[in-house]
């Protein structure tokens, strides 16, 4: 019996001996989305805070199966090349931005996941605008070549994951009434930089006080974290 296990353990551990790397969206000088707690606007939440707290909430979960890193693991200035630069350096094979929405339409609401392509639409426009953004305030110019080789390998594993990672989340958003806006294309400088396949989680609005209050809680972010975690495990085992 103990054979067993052990041997299970070993194997389990063998069969999942693929690299995560988390990326907690923003940090230090570059605060993100900034959320508004209460009317008087003293309560605020940084998306910088709110996306390493969850980062390090899907670590746990993940580290339970699978080798994670963090992009960052405290507040700290990280330009999206030195993120990137960190698949080679730990030799990823999946990287997760994780990011929080905000629009100045205070009613836009709801979760959603982006894989790296090119045919993103008007809509999808303004949220690469806010993530791809550098530190300089300037956007970085990434060389289209690089992009679409990177599409080309990727896209369908990124897909992929994707769809498990939705799939495990959906029952979860639903429960708390957070709409759903799917999967979408998207042209976000990280995942392209980064070279693996991904995807950029931008888990709510952080402009919409009712969401904000739902996405802030720590109970709501430690069943995020694992839903997304078992989406990703999922994925890992599909493609053995
Ligand atoms: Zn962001």
């Amino acid at each position: 019996m103990v054979k067993l296990i052990l041997f299970s353990l070993i194997f389990s551990f063998s069969a999942f001996g693929k690299v995560v790397l988390i990326d907690p969206g923003h940090g230090g000088e570059e605060s993100g989305a900034i959320g508004h707690l209460d009317p008087k606007k003293k309560k605020k939440v940084y998306e910088k805070d709110l996306s390493l707290r969850l980062a390090r909430k899907i670590r746990d979960e993940l580290s339970k199966s699978t080798s994670v890193y963090l992009t960052r693991s405290m507040d700290r200035t990280v330009s999206l090349q030195e993120r990137a630069d960190m698949a080679d350096l730990v030799k990823a094979d999946l990287f997760l931005s994780i990011h929080f929405n905000s629009s100045t339409d205070s009613k836009s609401h709801g979760f959603e996941l982006f894989y790296l392509d090119n045919n993103s639409n008007a809509a999808t426009a303004k949220v690469e605008k806010t993530e791809n953004l550098n530190l300089e305030g300037g956007e970085l110019v990434v060389n289209q070549i690089l992009v679409d080789l990177v599409v080309q390998q990727t896209v369908s594993h990124s897909k992929e994951l994707a769809k498990s990672v939705h799939g495990k989340i959906k029952p979860l958003i639903k429960k708390y009434r957070i709409p759903d806006r799917g999967i979408k294309p998207g042209l976000f400088y990280v995942l392209a930089l980064s070279k693996r396949p991904g995807l950029l989680i931008e888990g709510g609005f952080m402009s919409n006080v009712d969401e904000l209050k739902k996405i802030n809680e720590e109970k709501y972010l430690d069943q995020l974290a694992k839903q997304i975690s078992l989406g990703v495990v999922e994925y890992i085992k599909n493609q053995k």
